[in-house]
This record gives C-alpha cells, structure tokens and sequence, in this order.
C-alpha cells in the first residue's frame, strides 16, 4: 500500500467512496423529456413568426391627414379598408414624417366622425378600393396552429414517452407499450464486442475460468455431442472496477458471439412490467442468436434478497424482473448456446433463488490486481500513450497497492492530461506521480504560506523521509512533497517494493520511528512542535498498540491476542475489553514505552545526519517536490536493494 503520510493536521487520505451500484431516479431521463417539449415550442413560435414576417410586407402607420394628402396627389395604388382600419400600397414610398421610416406599404385609421368624401376623392384618383367585414375570419394556419398546437405538443410528449418505455421493454410489453415499440427502431441490437483477452490484464486466473465458456461459445456442437456440462450462468463477483463489464465483453468479443446486455439498475425506476418484458425478450432474442451471450449487468439491483427487506423503493418492478430472469434461466438448456453471465459486487446480498443450481452455478471472484497484475494493466491502458524514457511502469504498480483497474486506467489518463499540461511531447515519470497525488490526495491547494511556515513543513517531511531512509528495511521513500493538497500541508510517500502480507516487528517499529520523524525534526530545530504531527501520531499510536494487543510483540503483555475478533488490523482499534484494568494499564504503558523508544531513536538518527537532514530542506525549498532520484543524490545515501523481501 501507498503509504502517504498527510500531514500538518491532516487526515489520511482516503480513496473516494465508491458508489455500489444502488439504484437511483434517473434524472436523465426527464431532463430530455423536458428538452423535447422545450424544443417543440421554441420551433412553434420561431415557424409563427416567419409565417407571420412572410405574410406581412414592411409598412409604415401614417396618421390618416397623410393618407389624403398621398391620395390627393396620386400615389396610393390600391386600398383595403376593414372597418375604419385602412392598409394599402402606394407608388412612391411614403413615411409618417420626414425621418420616420418609409415603406410602400402603410396603414392608417380612419376617424368614425370623418366626413371628407374620401370615397370619391378615392375614385377619382383610380385607388383600387377592397372591403372587408369588420371581423374577418383568423387565417386557416392560425386557427390550426392556436387551436391544435398545444395538444399536438402534448402527443408529442406522450409519443415520445410512450417510445422510450416501449424501447426498454424490448417490445415485448403488450398493448400499446408494445404496438409502439414494434415500429421502433430500438430494439435489441446485440453488440459485437471487439474486446477480447487481450484487453484484460492482472487476472489471469479469472481468464482461465473463462477460457472454458469461450471454447463452448465457439463449438457448441462439440459440447452438444458429448453432452458435456456447461455452466448455464456464470457470476462475476468483484469490487467495482475490477474489470468484470469489461471480462463479459471479452468473452463475447474472443467467441465472435453477439452480446446482449442489460443493465439490472434500469428497471429500478421503470414502469412495472418493462423490467419483465425486457428480460423476456432478450433471452427470446439471444435464443435466436445462438450461440449467445446474455450479459446481466449490477444483478444486485433487482436480485436482492428478498427477505433483506433493503430494497430500495421495495418494489414490484424489481420483484419481477428477478422472476423474469430465474423463469428464463430455468426454461433453457445449455445446449441451446446461451450463456448468461452477470456482475455484482454485493454477492452477499443476492437471492439465494439466483444461485441454486441450474441459475448462476458458477460463481467467479474478480479479484484487486496484486503488483504484478497491476503493471500489466498499466502496461495496456498506456499502450497509446507516449512514454517518456524515464518512466517506470513498475514503480507506479507498486505505488498503487488496492487500485483497480479503471484506477489504473484513471491513472495513466491523468497523467496524459500532466504531460499536455506541461505542454510536453511524451509523459514522463513525474506526470504519473502528480497524477497519483493528485488521485490519491486531491489537487493542488492554492494556499499562501510565511516563509517561515514553509520551512517548518520542510523540516517536518524531511525528517520523515530521511528516517525512511536511513533505517534498514524500510519501505522506499519515492516522493517528498510541501506542495499543500487536499486536506495535507507536505506528503512523504513510502511504499514497499512488493506487496506486504506480513510484517516482521522491526518493520513496524519503523514505520513508527519514521512517522515520528517529522515531530522529531520540528523539535531537535525549533524545540517546538505544532499541531501539524496530529495525524502522525495517530498512526502511531494504532501502530503501536497493535504490536502489543494483537502481534503479541510486547515481553510484558506476552503472546496473547487481546484484540476482538471483528477488528481489522490497519484500523485503529476500539477495543471493547475482554480482559481486566491491570491489563488495560499494562498495554497502555507498553504502547507508551514502544513510542517513546521509537521517538529518541528518530531524534538520535536526525541527529546524527543534521548535514542530511539540511540538505533534504534546502532542495525541497527550492524544488518543493522531490523524487525518489533527486532525494537520494542530496542526501547522498545510496539506493537500497530492492529485493521484495519476506518478513516472516
Ligand atoms: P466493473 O464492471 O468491474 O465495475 P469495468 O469492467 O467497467 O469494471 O472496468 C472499467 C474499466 O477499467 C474498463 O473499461 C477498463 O478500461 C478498466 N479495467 C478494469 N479492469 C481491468 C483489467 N483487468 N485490465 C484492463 N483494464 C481494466
Ligand atoms: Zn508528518
Ligand atoms: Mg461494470
């Protein structure tokens, strides 16, 4: 494990929570109906408007003195009068005034009480004369568009809901869910996954179960003929990015089957019966396919166990969708060339329905990539990425204890994303190392700090990694950082050549000498230490009493495991006491020995290599990052073997 040691008040970083794949409204979904029906109505008023624009020629309203004096003159050409209301086109163009707007064709109002013998004055200057009765009747498009436009819009809507529930169920819902999903185009369209092995590193034993389905997949009437047992449906089981979506695509991509999958966390807010319908139809459609793969994507969703009673929302929809599944696992053979392979990562929480014999028989645990798996993962998700010479691929599998792979892949893209930001050609080493703390810690804090405090944190991080360095077979200290990120004002990052199962008393005894390190450092130059080493006590504290109350490593406690069952080594312990006060006082003073043994043994190793220690604060002042290169030619002390060693 990465062992980033956040400091100055900080808390230990830990990794994002993951969200489980708990079901949820889909926001999404709704957010585009609304769009739909925004769209419609923007298009309606823009095509009312241009009608309106085409229909209506530019006029001008001149008060009605003009209008005689235009026709007095000759230059009106014709008239149309409604009521009072004249509108009419004239030879020259004409304007309320002089610097109003002139058009050809204008409008005017006509007083009631005038008596101006206008029509002969009309008559005897040639105007066309058009009448229309005082209310004429609204033009056809109008009346259609104001009297049906609202309720055509709201077809629409429903049309359009009406199709998207009809896609999820796969047209198999009757009525008019299905009429409307028969004339879809979005049925099933299986996927014809170009993923194979090949895309899938670090869990190779996992491949090796799959090889056999694979080989089924591709000569079904070998197994046919020999009447071979083949799996009818094959559980993955593993965290979430361990790789199991990408597995199941492999397996139909390698067989050269088509792939149907669902995703069981669509119908937690479908409507009841899509879930279904859906189901039935894509076992229905795979059928036809075969040989097939039916892929059930977060089974968890809608296979929960019954009697947990922890389903969301409760509901029926999901009730019977997870009969739907178990009704058509039951109702085929093997033979037929279907397979059906699901995820979850809560296998502890499925229906026990799902695993009876003759559903998911097989069950297989994708498990987190150990160091080497992790490097090959690596390896492919920086296949198209240019790396620089520098770059150590198995460095960073090593940095990266309990990622997985769609970490890793996260990973090698924000280090793409480092390098294009340093406007560089290749990504180097340092790239993968911000990416780290970057995933691992947060971003960089823009924080503005004295001189004075900077140089407190220098101390503090270098007497950390000084003390990684100097004693013999600590992890390796990599990086040493006063950058502030996230919650931690400096970060020394140590972590072991390979991965540790097993941890012999002398490695624990450093590791706390060396979380002392920072205190011991602020206190042998300033003879003060700050809040800032909270954290670190922590750490060793939990350390410490772990040594004493679990590895039976205290002479005075003896070989007895006080620690209750349940508690997880790496967590501090709260300890519900199973044993008496004179114990309770005796461990405490046992992991009070231990820390202040290890606390004068940092003090006494920074003592004795101050020169080290001074050197390591000056280039980090000046670099405010180093590596694990840079650290070792300042100090001067030489790079440690690094043979994964096995402490017993
Ligand atoms: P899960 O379904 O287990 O949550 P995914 O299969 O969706 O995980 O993994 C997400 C992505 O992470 C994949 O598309 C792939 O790019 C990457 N990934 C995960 N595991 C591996 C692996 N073992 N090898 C290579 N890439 C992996
Ligand atoms: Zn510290
Ligand atoms: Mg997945």
């Amino acid at each position: 494990m990465a062992t980033p040691d956040t400091d100055q008040g900080g808390k230990r970083a830990t990794p994002a929570p993951r969200a489980p794949g708990l079901p949820g409204y889909n926001p999404m979904s709704w957010r585009r109906f609304w769009l739909v029906i925004g769209s419609l109505l923007l298009i309606n008023i823009v095509i009312t408007t241009i009608i309106e624009a085409v229909t209506q020629a530019p006029s001008v309203t001149i008060p009605y003195n003009v209008f005689i004096a235009q026709v007095d003159a000759g230059n009106v050409l014709n008239i149309t009068a409604t009521g009072d209301s004249i509108v009419g086109t004239t030879r020259k163009a004409v304007s309320a005034g002089s610097g109003q707007p002139s058009a050809t064709s204008f409008a005017t109002q006509r007083p009631t009480f005038a008596s101006d013998g206008l029509e002969a004055s009309l008559l005897k200057n040639k105007v066309s004369i058009l009448a229309e009765p005082p209310n004429p009747p609204t033009p056809l498009w109008e009346t259609l568009l104001f009297s049906f436009g609202p309720a055509l819009l709201f077809v629409f809507g429903l049309i359009y809901l009406m199709r998207r529930s009809a896609a999820l169920a796969g047209g198999g819902a009757g009525g008019i869910l299905g009429r409307f999903s028969q004339s879809g185009a979005r049925l099933y369209n299986p996927e014809h996954p170009e993923t194979t092995f090949a895309d899938v590193a670090g869990i190779d034993e996992v491949k090796a179960e799959l090889v056999e389905i694979v080989d089924f997949l591709k000569q079904p009437e070998k197994y046919q003929r020999l009447g071979g047992t083949v799996p009818k449906g094959v559980l993955l089981i593993g965290a979430p990015g361990t790789g199991k979506t990408l597995l199941a695509r492999a397996v139909a991509g390698e067989a050269g089957v088509p792939f149907f999958s669902i995703s069981a966390s669509e119908f937690i807010e479908a409507i009841v019966g899509v879930g279904a319908a859906r189901v039935r139809d894509l076992f229905q459609k795979a059928r036809g396919a075969a040989p097939a793969i039916v892929f059930i994507d977060e089974l968890d969703a809608v296979g929960r166990s019954r009697s947990t009673g922890a389903r969301l929302g409760g509901n029926e929809e999901q009730e019977q969708t997870l009969n739907q599944i178990l009704t058509e696992m039951d109702g085929f053979d093997p033979h037929e060339g279907v397979i059906v392979l699901a995820a979850t990562n809560r296998a502890d929480v499925l229906d026990v329905a799902l695993l009876r014999p003759g559903r998911f028989d097989r069950r297989i645990t994708v498990p987190f990539p150990d160091r080497r798996g992790r490097l090959e993962i690596l390896k492919i998700h920086t296949r198209h990425i240019p790396l620089g010479a520098d770059v150590d691929l198995g460095i960073i599998a090593s940095l990266t204890a309990g990622m997985v792979g769609a970490d890793l892949r996260n990973l090698a893209n924000e280090a793409a994303l480092a390098a294009a930001r340093r406007e560089a050609q290749t990504v180097m080493q340092i790239d993968f190392t911000t990416a780290l703390e970057k995933v691992e810690l947060g971003s960089e804090r823009k924080l503005s700090l004295s001189a004075a405090d900077r140089e407190r944190i220098a101390y503090h991080e270098s007497g950390h990694a000084l003390l990684g360095l100097l004693q013999p077979g600590a992890d390796p200290v990599r990086r040493v950082s006063i950058i502030p990120r996230g919650q931690s004002l400096g970060v020394t990052v140590q972590s072991p050549v390979d991965d540790r199962f097993n941890y012999g008393e002398d490695y624990l005894r450093g590791r706390i000498t060396g979380a002392l390190g920072g205190r011991a450092a602020e206190q042998l130059v300033y003879g003060v230490v700050t809040t800032g080493a909270e954290s670190d006590l922590r750490q060793v504290t939990a350390i410490a009493r772990q040594m004493v109350v679990r590895y039976g490593m205290s002479p005075k406690v003896g070989v007895l495991s006080l620690a209750d069952d349940g508690d997880n080594p790496g967590q501090s312990l709260t300890l519900t006491r199973s044993y008496s006060e004179a114990t309770a006082a005796l461990v405490d003073e046992e992991v009070r020995r231990i820390c202040e043994e290890c606390l004068q043994q940092a003090v006494a190793l920074l003592t004795g290599n101050r020169d080290k220690l001074d050197a390591l604060v000056h280039a980090l002042l000046e670099h405010d990052t180093l590596g694990e290169a840079e650290i070792l030619a300042v100090t001067g002390i030489a790079a440690p073997v690094e043979t994964p060693v096995a402490v017993g």
